[in-house]
């Protein structure tokens, strides 16, 4: 049991690559007349999504980026997003496009990812990207899970040879986290709806990673002594008064009672995946052009 564990700090790492992201776009520009741009695309008025695509604006253009933000009413048809996402591969001002999900269901969302150019996909999930990741080429890494690969190096070191379990196999989290920590030569578990005996294979986990989806799933018992536990899930719950908190999939308080380092919720994993966005951008518009991102 450890006394206190370590405090990953998301919202303070993700402050730190951020102003790293704009040192080296402020360099590109000096150096190549370049300025990364990112095309965000809204589609509805969904509250939660409203906010992120706010935020996402606001850092880019902090981050010395152009942001182009397009906001479409919720009855767009597919038709009509599909030919803004051709519009916005052919504009030579955009490196990197972003659909903002989940889109109205009207909308096939995989047909409108699998739309956009793979090496403007800064969001990483078109199937090209996916499938870079799993063969070990270089491309678009989806920003939650590489966020929170960048925590566990910046926190663990060297991963290699460690237990990592990661409950969740989504496209967007689950499964491309699991393959970066693969790629660190972490011999990987993927958990899920179906696994059995949850608590005892997460028991086994050097390396603890939520992303379920469950408010205050993970507990003390289903944490090893001394783990690193990365908490993905963003769960809005009633508090007392009538309003809402955001609380993991993780118990923090418990988990912390065994856990050797742990993410909050919110201020762990949330804010680097705004500042891997930021960073992917710079990085596609530099490999579209040929060129190195600058040190
Ligand atoms: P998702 O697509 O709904 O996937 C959830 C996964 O959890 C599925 O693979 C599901 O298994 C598994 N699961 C559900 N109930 C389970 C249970 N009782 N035991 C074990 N596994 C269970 O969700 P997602 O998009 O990956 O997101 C997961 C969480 O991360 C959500 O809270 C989301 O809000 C959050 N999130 C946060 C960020 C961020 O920036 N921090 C970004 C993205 C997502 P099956 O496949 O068997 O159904």
């Amino acid at each position: 049991m450890s006394d206190t564990p370590t405090l990953i700090d998301g919202k303070g790492f993700a402050a730190t690559l951020r102003a790293e992201v704009a040192r080296k776009a402020a360099l590109l520009k000096q150096r190549d007349s370049v300025v990364p741009g990112l095309a965000v695309v809204l589609v509805g008025n969904d509250p939660a999504s409203e906010v992120y695509v706010r935020n996402k604006g606001k850092m880019t253009v902090e981050a010395g980026m152009n942001s182009y933000e397009h906001r479409l009413p919720d009855t767009t048809s597919q038709e009509e997003l599909l030919a803004l996402v051709r519009q916005l591969n052919e504009d030579p001002a955009v490196d990197g496009i972003l659909v903002q999900l989940p889109l109205p269901a009207q909308i096939d969302s995989d047909a409108v990812i699998n739309a956009i150019h793979p090496d403007k996909d800064v969001d990483g999930f078109h199937v090209v990207n996916a499938g870079r990741l799993a063969t070990g080429l270089p491309g678009m890494v989806p920003c939650t899970p590489l966020g929170c690969l960048m925590l566990l190096k910046h926190y663990l070191g060297n991963l290699s040879g460690l237990n990592a379990v990661v409950i969740g196999r989504s496209n967007i989290v689950g499964k491309p986290m699991a393959q970066l920590l693969l790629r660190e030569s972490c011999t990987v578990t993927i958990a899920h709806s179906r696994t059995r005996d949850l608590p005892a294979v997460c028991r086994n986990a050097d390396i603890l990673v939520a992303a379920v989806g469950r408010p205050h799933m993970v507990t003390a018992d289903w944490v090893k002594p001394g783990a690193a536990v990365i908490d993905v899930g963003i769960n809005r719950i009633p508090k007392e008064d009538g309003k809402t908190r955001l609380v993991g999939d993780v118990d923090f308080e418990d988990a912390s009672r065994v856990a050797g380092a742990i993410t909050p919720v919110p201020g762990g994993v949330g804010p680097m995946t705004i500042a891997c966005l930021l960073s992917n951008t710079l990085t596609a518009a530099c490999l579209r052009r040929g060129i190195a991102v600058p040190d």
